[in-house]
């Protein structure tokens, strides 16, 4: 952050009309204002040819989950409502925490998820913990409150509108570190890929778009339980001219699919990944 990132970015800097907040004219200002998109259909490049986006918001086939989307729900759950427990002082105990899961909306058996879960509830208060003796060992006269805000200054699920960018009104950030103003994105047991960059890059031009502030610095943050240990791995990097503009011809790809309702076809069939969602809709 202090040696790299942070003087590339002040040197190379982000032009103007790639600020989120310049959403009223070309190239951030969306051509179809009829369609919005969530993010992650604007993100994903998971389908090589965006079918994906075709038939989930213009033929409305609802995607058949897989056990690693029931994973990734749950462990974004356990990682948003034990910081935001963490950040408000209330004692949840992990048991409590589980009985309050809605499995209705969850397609996997709550018995092959419940140790990650409970691996990472663990993992999580143990290092906000840490953080919070940390910065209370170097500020004896800190309130709690101010305390809490420097250990864990996160906005964590914030709601927010994407509708000046083509995007859904009620979008939701992973994480917004406000001291510090850089956006985190969580992955969860994902290998990393260059495309992930666009997710937390397109938050941060929502969150300037609305809150007007620059937003330089992003975060994926990959997540994952193997063998009974929490694995964490995090890509840092600059919120570039160029992945802005990689953002923006995602977003006009995509928003063009649905509204011209354009079947943009299928790839050859050995360049779909097995576990998509639309998988048995494509190919059975
Ligand atoms: S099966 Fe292939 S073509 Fe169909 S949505 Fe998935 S990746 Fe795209």
């Amino acid at each position: 952050m202090l040696y790299q990132l942070l003087p590339t970015a002040r040197e190379v800097g982000v032009s103007k009309e790639l600020r989120g907040w310049s959403w009223h004219q070309p190239p951030l200002k969306p051509y179809y204002y009829d369609v919005k998109l969530p993010m992650y259909a604007v993100c994903s490049k998971y389908c090589p040819t965006n079918r994906d986006v075709y038939l989930r918001y213009v033929e409305k086939i609802a995607p058949i989950p897989s056990g690693k989307v029931a994973l990734g729900k749950i462990l974004h759950g356990v990682v948003s409502d034990c910081l935001r427990a963490f950040a408000q002082r209330r004692s949840v105990y992990f048991e409590s925490w589980w009985q309050t899961i809605r499995w209705s909306e969850i397609n996997e058996k709550p018995e092959n998820l419940k140790e990650p879960s409970r691996k990472v509830w663990d993992f999580l208060q143990k290092i906000c913990e840490a953080r919070l003796a940390e910065v209370s060992s170097m500020q004896p006269y800190a309130s709690e409150l101010d305390l809490i805000a420097s250990a864990v200054p996160f906005l964590v699920e914030h709601k927010i509108s994407g509708e000046l960018l083509g995007l859904s009104g009620i979008l939701s950030l992973d994480c917004y570190d406000y001291l510090k103003a850089i956006m985190f994105d969580l992955k969860v047991a994902s290998e990393p890929q260059e495309w992930h960059r666009l997710s937390p890059v397109g938050y941060a031009l929502v969150f300037e778009s609305v809150h007007e502030v620059p937003v330089d610095v992003c975060c994926n943050v990959y997540l994952d339980v193997k063998d009974g240990k929490v694995l964490v791995r995090r890509d840092l990097f600059f919120a570039s001219d160029e992945l802005r503009q990689w953002w923006i011809e995602e977003r006009d790809k995509k928003l063009e699919i649905v509204a011209e309702g354009k079947d943009p076809g299928k790839p050859n069939r050995s360049q779909c990944p097995e576990d998509c969602m639309y998988f048995k809709v494509c190919y059975e």
